[in-house]
């Protein structure tokens, strides 16, 4: 079976790894870019970017109308790559519109509570959580010194949600009874090394953001979220359905690592 897998080209981990968008645009050869941020990440990365690119507009999203009205105003010509920084909300944006555009897109995460940064899949919350499969971005550059500064409940909740890897592989390996050709052997295991890593030894924010960008990528080349995402994403998306889901999706998705994996030691 042949498969077509668009990956992330370039990604840079790291303290003051936010100085390195400059150089990567002019890389891309990018000419017109379009920065969206949120107000507080404008302040806290955004403005950083700003400084150091030669930006054609800079988009401060208070909400996702703004998104909506982008991708009716700007083409090709108005836009040849968009910046996203900030966290799921701006990013998830950022994919949605470059994927539109067809133009690349860089991600500039300032937290790191799920593994969006790096996938194909952009998700909105609109009474229930919906995911839309999009073009994963052209790079990723996660500035470990910023990340740290965000909440640390964000960053647990991205603990939660790279440990649900485990048992997402688990049941996409029990799918083989049924699909054989669905399984990657390849995408299973850069999902899960990562997640179990975590578990065994406690990970540093560079090591979280690493495992984050390597579920994004093994989703790709899934060309499905399979590898990230199985019985306990769905007991997540249950919790939003019923309307009792007010957590974090990584804090969410955590607990249901644990029940899952429970199903998966017991049967
Ligand atoms: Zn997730």
């Amino acid at each position: 079976m042949h498969k077509h897998a668009e990956l992330p080209l370039f990604v840079e981990i790291g303290e003051g790894a936010v100085e390195v968008v400059s150089i990567l645009v002019k890389d891309l050869r990018a000419e017109n870019i379009v920065m969206l941020s949120g107000k507080t990440s404008y302040k806290i990365a955004g403005k950083i970017v700003e400084e150091s690119t030669n930006l054609t507009y800079t988009y401060i999203l208070e909400n996702r109308d703004v998104v909506r009205k982008l991708i009716a105003k700007l083409s090709y010509g108005d836009a040849d790559c968009i910046i996203a920084v900030g966290g799921g909300r701006i990013i998830d944006s950022g994919k949605l519109l470059a994927s539109e555009l067809n133009v690349p897109l860089v991600t500039v995460p300032t937290t790191a509570s799920h593994d969006g940064m790096a996938s194909p899949v952009a998700s909105f919350r609109n009474g229930e959580v919906f995911s839309i499969f999009t073009k994963p971005p052209s790079a990723v550059v996660a500035d470990t010194s910023i990340i740290s500064r965000s909440p640390s409940r964000l960053t647990r909740a991205g603990f939660g949600d790279l440990v649900s890897n485990i048992t997402a592989v688990k049941d996409w390996k029990l799918s083989k009874e049924i699909d054989p050709t669905d399984y990657s052997e390849i995408a299973a295991s850069i999902a899960y090394m990562p997640a179990k890593m975590a578990i065994e030894k406690t990970p540093t924010v560079e090591d979280l953001v690493r495992g984050l960008v390597m579920s994004g990528v093994a989703m790709s080349i899934a060309g499905s979220s399979r590898p990230a995402s199985g019985a306990e994403h769905k007991f997540s998306h249950s919790l939003d359905i019923l309307g009792i889901g007010r957590a974090l999706h990584g804090e969410q998705v955590g607990i249901g690592t644990i029940i899952m994996e429970y199903f998966h030691e017991v049967t």
